[in-house]
């Protein structure tokens, strides 16, 4: 193990117990755009958005200090809409060591070239959406050649040996089958995949949820085989979070004792704070977010991979994490 990794690892592991303490937020997602070039069919959001209004580099450099998380995703809408991108991550980047910062992206607008550069500005990893193994991504995405552009591009980032890219896929009832091969489209381009739970609060269809007896049956054989099959693949989404997903559909795209506001939060465009990327209430400031929100929040809407990843339990945080560490420096894809 590199003096560099034993460094990253410990101070994570005091930021996270610091932060336990001291009840502070573990990620936030500073959404820093709405506008997008995708068009994706299990999304609110699509097209560009005139005149939005938009916080300063500074400001969300601000919010971070403030907020100290350990964690910070970059995400949108698309990231890379914002022509002052660069600036935003050197202001959010608080010292090479923290927050570990994660951006999100649908990789239309990524380059070879715009990697090197948020590499070397501290991006820590990178989190690619992919809905299907082939073009049908492009139709779920509303962008001809997406598909084809991730699959150039991605080989030729994880050459470097990083091992910092992520695939991001949603579980709903289309991408059901293709479960596996995402996983597989990942390891074959070098990278990682998590997944995340589909919720309808975003578009309000609820017949991509697989909520009927035959569609559950067949979630919990994908979601096993995963679980068997994981030391095949570099798989983050850890087995209890899995089991998170199938307990979330199980129960009819709900699951209470949502902590958003105490141990997550998004920051919307305008500097706003919003409890999660589906509510419409936004704060001025934490405090305030969790008086007027999370105290009597009971919304079990969603369990995006944010939301299932902060909500363990101590113990089974530390484990993952750990494991998370050793899986994303060490281990060899097969
Ligand atoms: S899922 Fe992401 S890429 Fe697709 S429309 Fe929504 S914000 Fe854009
Ligand atoms: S369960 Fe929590 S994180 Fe999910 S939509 Fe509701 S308030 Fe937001």
């Amino acid at each position: 193990m590199d003096t560099q990794i034993y460094k990253r690892s410990a101070v994570f592991f005091f930021r996270f117990i610091h932060n336990w303490i001291l009840k502070k937020v573990f990620s936030i997602s500073l959404e820093i755009t709405h506008s997008c070039n995708c068009n994706c069919t299990h999304c609110d959001k699509g097209g560009p958005i005139p005149d939005e209004k938009l916080a300063s580099p500074e400001k969300f450099g601000q919010i971070t200090r403030e907020l100290n998380p350990l964690v910070t995703q970059i995400s949108g809408g698309d990231p890379f809409f914002r022509k002052d991108l660069y600036q935003i991550v050197k202001n959010v980047k608080l010292n090479k060591y923290y927050p570990y910062m994660v951006l999100v992206t649908n990789g239309w607008l990524f380059s070879e070239e715009k990697y090197k550069t948020l590499k070397s500005m501290g991006v820590d990893e990178f989190s690619v959406s992919l809905d299907f193994p082939d073009e049908r991504h492009d139709e779920n995405r509303g962008i001809s050649g997406l598909y084809q552009h991730l699959n150039n591009l991605i080989p030729e980032i994880t050459r470097y040996g990083n091992r910092d890219i992520t695939i991001i896929s949603v579980i709903r009832n289309q991408t059901l089958p293709e479960l596996i091969r995402l996983a597989e489209k990942a390891n074959e381009w070098g990278a990682s995949i998590v997944f995340s739970a589909y919720t309808p609060l975003r578009t309000n269809d609820f017949d991509e949820a697989p909520l009927q007896p035959d569609q559950l049956e067949f979630l919990h054989q994908q979601l096993n085989y995963i679980k068997n099959n994981r030391h095949n693949f570099r798989i983050y989404t850890s087995d209890s979070v899995l089991d998170g997903y199938y307990n979330f559909f199980t129960n009819g795209c709900h699951i209470p004792g949502c902590r958003a506001g105490y141990l997550s939060l998004v920051v919307n465009p305008d500097g706003k704070l919003v409890p999660c990327a589906m509510q419409s209430v936004s704060f001025d400031t934490r405090e305030e977010l969790i008086r007027q929100f999370s105290r009597t929040n009971d919304c079990g809407g969603c369990y995006v991979s944010l939301r299932a990843n902060t909500e363990r339990t101590l113990g089974k945080t530390v484990k993952e994490v750990i494991s998370y560490f050793y899986q994303t420096k060490y281990k060899t894809s097969a």
